[in-house]
């Protein structure tokens, strides 16, 4: 995984950049959520299935067609009175769909732990993108407040910080120019 705030700001960012006119902090937060929910997982730990095992960490919770469900999911239970045709209604599922994916797509840029297992369940296969510049971040809040999680941050602000801001201040910039 990379951090809780990796992921968190990738979220906040696509929430941000998909310039929906709903509530933002509603919003906000079910992208943050679809970010992070992919590593509850790691609960999977204690009833004994392996890494590797396709309910494992990293497995069916990262896949293509988990980030789909959430996605229709969260659409269904939270912004049901939008039409899902209309412009609104693709944005909010693209961006929902995005923000879950962003998770994994993270994971696969770090320098760590197994490959992520984008096809579950139709092919346990667990990838990695030839460029992993994202330090793995450590599971369990308890292991990140140490010297380990402080250069996680570090990086973490340079490859997922400054891209994402580097985002939001271009979505500010051209709505301003939109009035
Ligand atoms: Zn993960």
């Amino acid at each position: 995984m990379a951090s809780i705030f990796g992921h968190a700001l990738a979220a906040y960012t696509i929430g941000k950049v998909s310039n929906l006119k709903l509530n933002p902090v509603k919003l906000s937060l079910l992208f943050i959520f679809c970010a992070v929910i992919p590593d509850a997982d790691v609960i999977m730990f204690q009833f004994g299935y392996s890494y590797m095992h396709p309910l494992g960490h990293r497995g069916f919770t990262h896949s293509i067609l988990f980030a789909f469900l959430l996605s229709f999911l969260m659409r269904v239970i939270f912004y049901r009175k939008i039409k899902y045709f209309s412009k609104t209604g693709i944005v909010l599922f693209t961006a929902f769909l995005l923000a879950t994916l962003s998770h994994s797509l993270l994971d696969a840029c770090t320098n760590g732990g197994r490959g992520v297992g984008f096809l579950i369940p139709f092919d346990n296969s667990r990838y990695f993108f030839p460029w992993r510049p994202i330090l793995v971040s450590p599971l369990g809040a308890r292991n990140f407040f140490s010297e380990w999680g402080l250069r996680v941050l570090q990086n973490e602000a340079f490859y997922i910080g400054i891209p994402c801001a580097i985002l939001i201040a271009m979505t500010i910039f051209f709505k301003k120019k939109d009035l």
